[in-house]
């Protein structure tokens, strides 16, 4: 065991700094595998709306959506626009089990979720990953919002049920639905467990990307009726209004 040790501390000093993933290059840092250029480089959301994150052409702003019907979560926490290279990272680890994109973006949001944290944003007391139904999690062999949510947990220090949530309903076939059939088929797409005991705690949902928004409500409304105090959204990324140009 000893010999082990120290041929892990050798092979660790011969090379001490990470490989970036994005460009290949060696980064500055020994924790993060990716450079200060590509992480600088990412498309960090900046002006958003300060309820559903939609991105906006300004900071501090609530978008129209948001004011003429306020969502039943509180707010949506999230780093990134989902564009280039985020998009195709998520992709990578979604759909090709890329395991160390998948931690590495889990570690980057468990950083701005913190940041988020120390600004004043109030913390969690409990994570919850947003469901796959159990064929799609058969198939696909992991459920990437569980994977975030445990490096959140790790991160954050706020506890994570992986079982209070299931999906009954697909998601991938209702995308190419319009909105009003897609937020009927969500009514009855989750459930709730009657074990869940979430009465009382302020909830954070985890998921990869938010798109709509109409999965977090549809959580939201259940877990509210089933007692929580509060539901926030943490995620990865956000995707902008249909149709929309965005002058970034
Ligand atoms: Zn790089
Ligand atoms: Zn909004």
């Amino acid at each position: 065991m000893a010999i082990l040790h120290r041929l892990k501390q050798h092979l660790s000093a011969l090379q001490p700094y990470l490989k970036c993933l994005l460009c290949d290059e060696t980064t500055e840092s020994k924790q993060l595998p990716i450079c200060t250029d590509c992480e600088s480089e990412l498309p960090w959301l900046r002006g958003h709306c300060t309820v559903c994150a939609l991105p906006l052409p300004g900071t501090g702003l609530i978008c129209g959506d948001c004011q003429r019907q306020p969502p039943l979560f509180e707010k949506v926490v999230v780093p990134w626009l989902y564009s280039f290279p985020i998009d195709s990272m998520i992709i990578r680890f979604k759909h090709h089990a890329q395991w160390p994109l998948g931690r590495l973006l889990g570690d980057l949001l468990g950083h701005h979720v913190q940041h988020s944290f120390d600004q004043g944003l109030a913390r969690a007391d409990l994570l919850l990953p947003v469901p796959l139904t159990e064929r799609r999690h058969r198939q696909r062999g992991f459920n990437q919002a569980q994977m975030l949510a445990s490096s959140l947990s790790q991160h954050l220090h706020i506890p994570v049920k992986n079982h209070c949530l299931s999906r009954i309903i697909e998601a991938p076939a209702q995308q190419a639905l319009d909105a009003v059939t897609r937020k009927k088929n969500l009514c009855k797409a989750f459930q709730v467990a009657p074990h869940a005991a979430v009465k009382g705690l302020h909830l954070a949902l985890v998921d990869d990307v938010l798109t709509t928004g109409a999965t977090a409500q549809s959580l939201s409304r259940q877990l509210l009726k089933a007692g929580a105090s509060r539901v926030d959204v943490y995620c990865l990324a956000r995707t902008p209004k249909p149709g929309t140009q965005l002058d970034l």
